[in-house]
């Protein structure tokens, strides 16, 4: 009888907490090689899984995350797709949640694990979590069903005891091992002694499509924070600003914003412009809904799009990635009100939703 292979993983070590180590003279965090990280943790040559790496040169600190090197990782993926039965990426948490979610619209049709992880202590201190992190996220990347298909076939985050998708996440604690929150979409998975996996939560891709990887975003986008007070002339300033393509208007509530003459007519004269202006509420969770009080139906009148339930991350990412693909506004817009990868909860979802969320 012959034995079956064994599952193959490939890390993909961008850098981040989880590889620094403290620069004694200025005492900061710097990132370090993958050799570096891996000598601290000989349990990954105990791992059921044969595991190949390969490094971003240099490692980063994910401050200075940026979309050409999303693009590096579509690459490294796609060019590994067929290799490998699933992918690590250790990535610092500051902006992890902007990748995973760029990835999950890059990497088209995604029928393999691409689990993000990383760590608040590096690996080289004695308390660190990076550990259990990388551990368990390989554990996922290779997990199968018993039919043999892979268990999360999409891009997630791993961090402390919770799988999160990872267009759904946002980083929301500086300090604490659980540093990620899913809002509006509930935990694929749950890590004690055993990895509680939710398998309705989570995706399943049509298996007959081939991945289809991307590699342009245009990052003509800003994100423009509503609040008390706000001035006509910088609202106007921005409104105006030569090549910008969207704005992400962070609103009051469920998509609520002053009712100003000055501002409804800076909107409206912008939408018919072409910009597309996406309504993204301020609170952590919930959704927009823009038809409810006259302050968010007014915004609507005036040409502005509905974000429904996504995070920031995913519209910011999910915007460079139309406006990438050279769509005209209308596109754009029609694109941004539909789920490419679960992303946010249409009304046609919300009963799956509110099911998941039990
Ligand atoms: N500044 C670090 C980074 O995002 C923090 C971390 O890794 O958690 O790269």
């Amino acid at each position: 009888m012959t034995t079956p292979p064994k599952p193959s993983v490939l890390l993909i070590y961008t850098g981040g907490t989880i590889g620094m180590i403290r620069n004694p003279e200025t005492g900061a965090l710097e990132s370090f090689t993958f050799e570096h990280l891996s000598k601290h943790i000989p349990e990954l040559k105990q791992m059921d899984c044969l595991i190949s790496s390969v490094q971003f040169e240099p490692p980063i600190d994910s401050s200075n995350m940026e979309p050409a090197l999303w693009v590096e990782l579509v690459k490294i993926i796609h060019e590994n797709y067929d290799r490998f039965d699933g992918f690590v990426v250790l990535h610092g948490s500051d902006t992890m949640a902007y990748t995973a979610s760029a990835m999950s619209f890059a990497l088209e049709n995604l029928a393999k694990p691409v689990v993000f992880t990383g760590s608040q202590l590096p690996i080289g201190v004695l308390r660190t979590d990076g550990k259990e992190n990388l551990i368990t996220a390989i554990e996922i990347a290779h997990a199968k069903r018993p039919d043999g298909t892979p268990t999360v076939p999409e891009v997630c985050i791993l961090f402390q005891d919770q799988l999160l998708r990872g267009n759904r996440t946002t980083k929301v604690n500086a300090e604490n091992f659980n540093a990620f929150r899913s809002p509006n979409y509930a935990n694929l998975a749950d890590v004690g002694v055993h990895i509680n996996y939710y398998t309705r939560r989570i995706r399943r891709p049509d298996a007959s499509l081939p991945m289809k990887p991307h590699f342009l975003f245009d990052t003509n986008v800003v994100v423009l924070t509503l609040f008390p007070g706000i001035q006509e002339r910088i609202v106007s300033e921005v409104l105006k600003m030569k090549g910008l393509k969207a704005i992400i208007l962070k609103t009051f509530g469920t998509g609520n914003a002053p009712q100003k003459e000055w501002f409804t007519r800076a909107v409206r004269e912008a939408t018919r412009r072409g910009l597309v202006i996406i309504n993204v509420t301020q609170c952590p969770s919930g959704s927009v809904e823009m038809e409810r009080y006259e302050t968010g139906r007014q915004l609507l009148e005036a040409g502005v799009t509905s974000g429904y339930d996504t995070t920031v991350e995913a519209a910011v990412t999910k915007l460079m990635f139309l406006l990438g693909h050279g769509y005209s506004p209308e596109e754009v817009r029609r694109q941004m009100n539909m789920s490419l990868a679960g992303e946010i909860t249409l009304e046609s979802d919300r009963p799956l939703q509110q099911d998941s969320l039990s």
